[in-house]
């Protein structure tokens, strides 16, 4: 594949490389070289394809850092409400009635959207991971999969042996999605679990992927108990480490932040989340004067209704300006080098476009009202774009969505069916919590 005379968009040092040709071959970028005035290139060959890029960006696919993808299903379910209304009225209730085709189905939803937005890889945090592989397989997405495990209640112990025997046998067997081990928190799951959860990751030699310090009731909570906060628990337990995905980490103190860029974990920031709840915070400026690398995640559909990377973003640049009620907080150019957090998920070598990175790549066209007359295509991006500029999405040097249309999977097809499941899932209501933590 070929893609002639764009523009190369480096988020790095906010460079814009003009007339570029990128040469992409056995899923990397093979070669880049400015524009040559020939349709075919020394490199060509025939029968190769040639997409031209002129009056359009270049840069690298999307990363959605912390995700439960297949809670597409449970978008819009639970609105206006507590975040712990939010857990123990309706989500955790809705959930029980969750059956792996329903994983597939909703898996397959969240993958189009996320591809239709330019995120070309994920961490997904969930149950029958089985199911979500096969979706990510047919959407022909990059994933990373955590069969999510608590550690506690009647059947913990059969919950953990299923998510050990699909991290088993799902390892290493396709080089597009790779596996990490996922108890759920240091709220849910005991201490020892969680050292057993080490253990396993030691053996396998898998990383972890685990929320924390999602709520500052969280963290008061952990004190009274433990004496530590939850990120000292995940550190004492041996969880804080290089390759861990810490999803939210929002009320992590500046001392937990020293603690984790020592360590080497990263932190996946889900802005509208915690919004969502009005909860304000400053995270993100925090953790980057604190030098932890940072992605943007997602979340559950059923807390941030999209898993749309460009919006959760934005939504990361607002918070951090009026949480430190600074303008100057939450730069361009801090937010839109984080669009590509791979090495958070542990996908390495997809954040830039250069020779031999992994070809994941996202065509920008600039050409519609919303992001005219193009004075910042930087601020465009992070304030203007949407979805119908996402024109051609590359995914391991395959293309997946061209000229705005998903290649992989029939999206009207799934209409249906997703109603029929909602419906089913949400018909189990309750006002007595299932249970609280
Ligand atoms: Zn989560």
């Amino acid at each position: 594949m070929i893609i002639k005379n764009i523009s190369i968009l480096s988020f790095k040092d906010m460079a814009i490389h003009k007339n570029m040709d990128l040469l992409i071959n056995d899923g990397r970028i093979e070669k880049i070289t400015e524009n040559s005035e020939s349709d075919r290139p020394v490199s060509f060959q025939p029968g190769e394809f040639i997409i031209d890029g002129t009056g359009k960006y270049i840069i690298p696919g999307l990363v959605n850092a912390h995700a439960h993808t297949a809670m597409t299903l449970l978008r819009g379910v639970a609105e206006d409400v507590t975040e712990s209304d939010w857990f123990n009225k309706h989500v955790w209730i809705y959930e029980q009635s969750l059956i792996p085709d329903d994983v597939y189905t909703g898996t397959l939803i969240g993958a189009a959207e996320m591809l239709l937005s330019g995120v070309t890889a994920v961490a997904d945090h969930y149950f029958a991971m089985d199911r979500a592989f096969d979706a990510y397989m047919k959407s022909g997405m990059r994933a990373n999969l955590a069969w999510v495990v608590f550690g506690i209640g009647p059947d913990s112990e059969k919950q953990f042996e299923t998510a050990m025997d699909f991290t088993r046998k799902y390892k290493g067997k396709n080089s597009r999605i790779s596996i990490s081990l996922g108890p759920h928190s240091p709220y849910i799951c005991p201490e020892d679990f969680l050292s057993r959860v080490v253990l396993e990751s030691d053996k396998l030699r898998l990383p972890m992927h685990i929320h924390v310090s999602e709520t500052k009731a969280q963290v008061v909570q952990s004190l009274k108990n433990t004496g530590l906060t939850p990120v000292q628990v995940l550190d004492r337990t041996g969880v804080l480490r290089e390759g861990t995905i810490l999803a939210h980490a929002y009320w992590a103190t500046d001392e937990d932040l020293k603690l984790i860029k020592k360590r080497g974990a990263g932190i996946a920031h889900c802005a509208k989340t915690n919004m969502k709840f009005g909860d304000i915070n400053d995270l993100l400026p925090r953790a980057l004067k604190a030098g932890i690398k940072v992605a943007f995640g997602s979340d559950g559909l059923a807390s941030n209704n999209t898993v749309n990377i460009f919006e959760t973003a934005r939504d990361a640049a607002l918070l951090a300006k009026c949480s430190t009620h600074n303008p100057k907080t939450g730069l361009i150019s801090d937010i839109l080098p984080l669009l590509n957090g791979g090495d958070v998920i542990g996908f390495k070598n997809c954040g830039e476009i250069k020779e031999s990175s992994l070809a994941d790549l996202v065509i920008i066209d600039p050409s519609t009202p919303n992001m005219m007359p193009g004075n910042n295509i930087f601020a465009d991006i992070l304030y203007s774009l949407n979805n119908r500029n996402v024109d051609t999405v590359i995914v391991d040097g395959k293309m997946v969505v061209e000229n705005g249309k998903l290649l992989t999977i029939n999206v009207e097809d799934l209409q249906d069916e997703a109603m029929a499941i909602s419906k089913r899932l949400v018909a189990t209501v309750s006002d007595k919590p299932m249970q609280s933590y």
